[in-house]
This record gives C-alpha cells, sequence and structure tokens, in this order.
C-alpha cells in the first residue's frame, strides 16, 4: 500500500451502482449533441469508458463523507433503504434497527454538485434560474471520476444534463513536465509566486502558455514574461498619462479629425479593431491562450514598442498634439477592456486613472467588450509595415556592426516605387529617431556605395556609409576571427554528417540536430561574410 504495507485480500459485501442504465441516457446525450467537449478528441475517451462501463462500487469505510441510508434489522436480519432514517424495519416491523458503518465514495457525493447545491430537491429558484448550466472548465484527469458521472446522474434524477459544453484544460506540470506532487516536493505554490511576480502576471502566463487542452510545464522563471508584460504596460500608461498636460479634454475614438490622421494612427486603429475580432473569435472557440498571445502582440508590439515610440515625435507639434493624446489614451483604453479578462487588477487600476470622455461604466468590468468601430486601413498597414522592416533593419545593423549607440549614420535607400518613395520620404523624421539615424537618403535606383553594410528589403535596399561610424580596419579584424571561429564549427559538424558510421549508429534526432546546427551555421557565416565586405 502507500506506506508499503503488503495488501491482504479479503472478501466483503459492499454496496454497488449498476451503471448500464445510467451510462446510455449520458451516451446518446454526447451523440445527440446535447453535450460538447473541447478539445473535441475527449469525446472519444468519454464514450469509450461510459461503452465498456462496469457496475461502481460505492461504499467506503472511511469515517468522514455521507453515510449510506441502510439499515440492517436486529430481528429479520432484512435491509431497509429510506430517504428519511426509519423507525422500524420494512420487512418485519421490528425496531432494533443499525444503521451501515460505511459512508458513500465521495465521487459518488460529489457528482451531485450541480444540482445538490442549488437547492435540489427543493424547487428553489436558484436552481430554477442556474440549472442547466452552459459550461464546465475541468481537468481530464477527473472526466470519469467526476464529469461523466455529473452527466450521468443529472439526467437521471433532473432528466437534463448539468452543462452543455466541457472545456478541458491541459493540466499545470513541473517545469521537467512532470506531474506535481506534494510527495515529491516539485510543487509551485501560486500564492507565492503571485507574492513574487504579480497575481495578474502569474494569470497572464499561464493563460498565454498552455496551448487549449494541452499540459503546461512550468517553471517559476517562466512567470517573468507576464511580470515583464505587465512592467511594460504600466510604464507605457505613466508615459501617457504623465503626457496629458493640464488642458487635455478627453475625446473619444469616435470624434476623430480624419484629415489630421497620420499612417501610424491609421495603422493602430486597424489593428485593434483587427486584434478584437480575433481575440472575440478566439473566446468564442475556448481558445484564451490565443487571447493571451493576441493582446501580448498588440500591446507590447505595437502599442508601447512602436506606437508610442511614433508618437513622442508629435507630442510637441501644437497642430496634431491633442488628437495624438486622445489617439494615447483612446487605444490604450480599448486594450485594457480586451485584457481585462486576463489582467484584472492592473487593467481596473490604470483605467481608473485615465481621463475618458465620459466614463462608459463605473469599473472596467462592466465596460463593454467591444472597441470604436473604426475605418480600417489596408494601406496604412502595408506602409507600416514597410517602415517597421527599415527600422528593424537598420537597428539589426547597428547590432551586428557594433554600431556604438550615440552614432548617428547616414542611411541611403533605393527604392523603384514612386508611392512607396514617397511615404518614406513623408515619415523621414520618425524614421530616424526610431532607427537613431542621422540622414535619409531615398533613391530610385542606386549602385552599392563602397564600404557600405547593406540589406535587402521587400522593395528597398538599405546601405549604411560605414565610413567615419566605425573603426573599419578594428571592426574587420573581428570580423574576420568571428567568421574562422565559425567556420570551424561549420566544417566540424560537417565531418561528423559526412561519416558514415555516425549516420548509421547515432539515433535520427541527433543527427536531425547536427543538421540543424550545420544549417545555422551556413546561415551566420553567411551574414559575417556581408558585413565583412562591407568594412574591407
Ligand atoms: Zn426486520
Amino acid at each position: 500500500y502507500r506506506c508499503d504495507t503488503i495488501v491482504e485480500p479479503r472478501l466483503s459485501d459492499q454496496w454497488f451502482v449498476r451503471m448500464a442504465p445510467l451510462a446510455g441516457p449520458a451516451l446518446e446525450a454526447y451523440r445527440n449533441g446535447t453535450l460538447r467537449f473541447i478539445p473535441e478528441r475527449r469525446g472519444d475517451d468519454y464514450t469509450q469508458w461510459l461503452d465498456g462501463i462496469r457496475d461502481w462500487c460505492i461504499s467506503r469505510q472511511l469515517w468522514w463523507g455521507h453515510r449510506i441510508p441502510a439499515w440492517t434489522c436486529g430481528r429479520c436480519g432484512e435491509i431497509t433503504v429510506a430517504e428519511n432514517d426509519p423507525s422500524a424495519c420494512a420487512s418485519c416491523g421490528g425496531e432494533e434497527l443499525v444503521r451501515d458503518p460505511d459512508v458513500l465514495d465521495t465521487w459518488f457525493s460529489s457528482q451531485l454538485w450541480p444540482f445538490s447545491t442549488l437547492g435540489w430537491p427543493a424547487e428553489t429558484e436558484d436552481y430554477a434560474t442556474y440549472y442547466p448550466t452552459h459550461l464546465l472548465v475541468s481537468g481530464p484527469d477527473i472526466l470519469f471520476f467526476w464529469i461523466a458521472r455529473m452527466v450521468m446522474i443529472g439526467l437521471e434524477f433532473t432528466g437534463k444534463a448539468p452543462f452543455a459544453d466541457v472545456h478541458l484544460t491541459g493540466i499545470v506540470r513541473d517545469a521537467e513536465g512532470s506531474k506535481m506532487s506534494k510527495s515529491r516536493g516539485n510543487t509551485l505554490d501560486p500564492m507565492d509566486l503571485a507574492a513574487t511576480y504579480g497575481a495578474d502576471a502569474l494569470r497572464f502566463t499561464l493563460m498565454f502558455s498552455a496551448a487549449s487542452g494541452t499540459d503546461l510545464a512550468l517553471g517559476a522563471e517562466k512567470v517573468e514574461l507576464g511580470r515583464n508584460f505587465a512592467n511594460k504596460l504600466w510604464n507605457a500608461s505613466r508615459f501617457v498619462l504623465m503626457n496629458l498636460d493640464a488642458d487635455f479634454t478627453a475625446g473619444s475614438l469616435n470624434d476623430l479629425d480624419e484629415s489630421r490622421l497620420d499612417v501610424a494612427d491609421r495603422w493602430i486603429l486597424t489593428r485593434l479593431a483587427e486584434v478584437w475580432r480575433g481575440a472575440d473569435r478566439a473566446f468564442e472557440e475556448f481558445r484564451p491562450n490565443d487571447v493571451a498571445n493576441l493582446l501580448f502582440e498588440f500591446v507590447k508590439h505595437d502599442f508601447c514598442d512602436w506606437y508610442v515610440e511614433w508618437a513622442k515625435v508629435r507630442l510637441s507639434d501644437p497642430a496634431a498634439g491633442l488628437q495624438v493624446r486622445r489617439l494615447l489614451v483612446g487605444v490604450l483604453e480599448e486594450s485594457l477592456r480586451l485584457l481585462h479578462p486576463l489582467m484584472p487588477f492592473l487593467t481596473e487600476e490604470i483605467w481608473q486613472r485615465l481621463p475618458l470622455p465620459p466614463r462608459p461604466a463605473e469599473s472596467i468590468m462592466l465596460a463593454p467588450w467591444a472597441v470604436t468601430g473604426v475605418s480600417e486601413s489596408p494601406q496604412a498597414r502595408a506602409a507600416m509595415a514597410s517602415i517597421q522592416a527599415l527600422v528593424g533593419a537598420i537597428r539589426e545593423l547597428r547590432q551586428e556592426l557594433r554600431i556604438p549607440p550615440a552614432a548617428r549614420p547616414r542611411v541611403v535607400l533605393a527604392v523603384p516605387d514612386a508611392a512607396l518613395r514617397e511615404r518614406l520620404g513623408e515619415y523621414r523624421e520618425h524614421i530616424l529617431r526610431l532607427a537613431v539615424a542621422g540622414e535619409l537618403e531615398i533613391h530610385p535606383a542606386l549602385a552599392k556605395p563602397a564600404g557600405a553594410a547593406s540589406a535587402v528589403l521587400p522593395g528597398m535596399d538599405v546601405y549604411l556609409p560605414l565610413e567615419g561610424v566605425i573603426d573599419r580596419e578594428a571592426e574587420r579584424r573581428k570580423l574576420e576571427k568571428e567568421c574562422e571561429r565559425v567556420e570551424r564549427l561549420m566544417q566540424a559538424a560537417s565531418r561528423r554528417l559526412d561519416d558514415a558510421t555516425f549516420r548509421a549508429r547515432a539515433p535520427a534526432d541527433v543527427v536531425q540536430r547536427e543538421e540543424e546546427k550545420r544549417s545555422e551555421f551556413r546561415t551566420i557565416l553567411e551574414r559575417l561574410e556581408r558585413n565583412l565586405e562591407a568594412v574591407r
């Protein structure tokens, strides 16, 4: 047994429930669509178990639990089963009754939970209102113990399945993927995690990382993702609030001056509408992790990293300033509403501090789950993508060539498309600021300038002349050394892969890893050689 004592089998009388008559209607409820499982494959497990169901031993020799309602007669030995304590034997009328000492299996009691908690068998208002309900969220490990039995007993006693949808989530496991257990000592206390990282950080991380119905390996450090995200949102919100001047008047996203919207405004409003649609659908389809991923990407990347940075250039512009501030507040406010189910505390805290035209509700909990219907702009989306790609490429070159953070290099572009040329020219100031560059030259066509680092993007070639920006001689030596090092690593991988014995004997995943390494080294080498060419 659990204490390692050898178990000695002994025959004894026990109480059983005949299950076949209960299983039939429960199977039927699934087959006719009254009952639905998410993910769907769990329906097969449910069917299999009910198809092969066996009678259920429900008596337990324990102290705690519902007592079995059966009395043995001291005179004739017959058993009386009754809802209320009987005063006499149902068989001979004798009064020497002894109650069965056993209690019910705990799952027998808990299968009654959906309706017994509502006052059943009394016809209470709660029971009439809340039974049956829509959704049960639970773990797949108790699909049979609890969920299937609630369905069977609900159908038996009330004639209705207790819920329509059963969402079976994954199970949180330890960092190595083993089941958490107290005896193994590999548990994480959620209260500790909440104290260390914040309750919203923990909640968001769990939502973000748990793909629907798949188990989640959780190490404490994973919760840093949620904490960093929460900090990012908090800091961006603080920035927005600090930049509202005393005479700021709130305004709705409905009343924007269309003529003053720039490419980033149109882009962020388009993205907001898209993200809302995506999140709404993901919630409908029980994919909370997709909701978390969409919002993470939007709030962190689109809003904080791009839109807020972009807006900084325009805050001092007297003509655009008020509208930009209204946009910052408006987009932030609607993002908070979308994020609220995943980060309830932080979003409420920030939301209460935002100046809103009229506050739509007393609490963000009561604010509508919707965003302002704005006109979406695929053109702005495409233009912004080009600008982001350009800024990203310049940042990458800066990093690879170790251009000092304070240096403001000149950026030279070859852009054949006239419309794109015009777009990029229009947002020159933003691009320079975001890429930390000094000058931006845009040409329709251009031979590669000598001594320039380069990157190729859809629709444009990017050059960064390095003269005077870095010490080319020192950089060349560093890059040459790095090239040699990576080349040696690549050759070592090649030798192993060319070795017939290695290929024959090593496990497939080891060979595959080696192949991945080689192709990774090749990519790095190509990039190094390209950069080397620029400094030669
Ligand atoms: Zn009797």
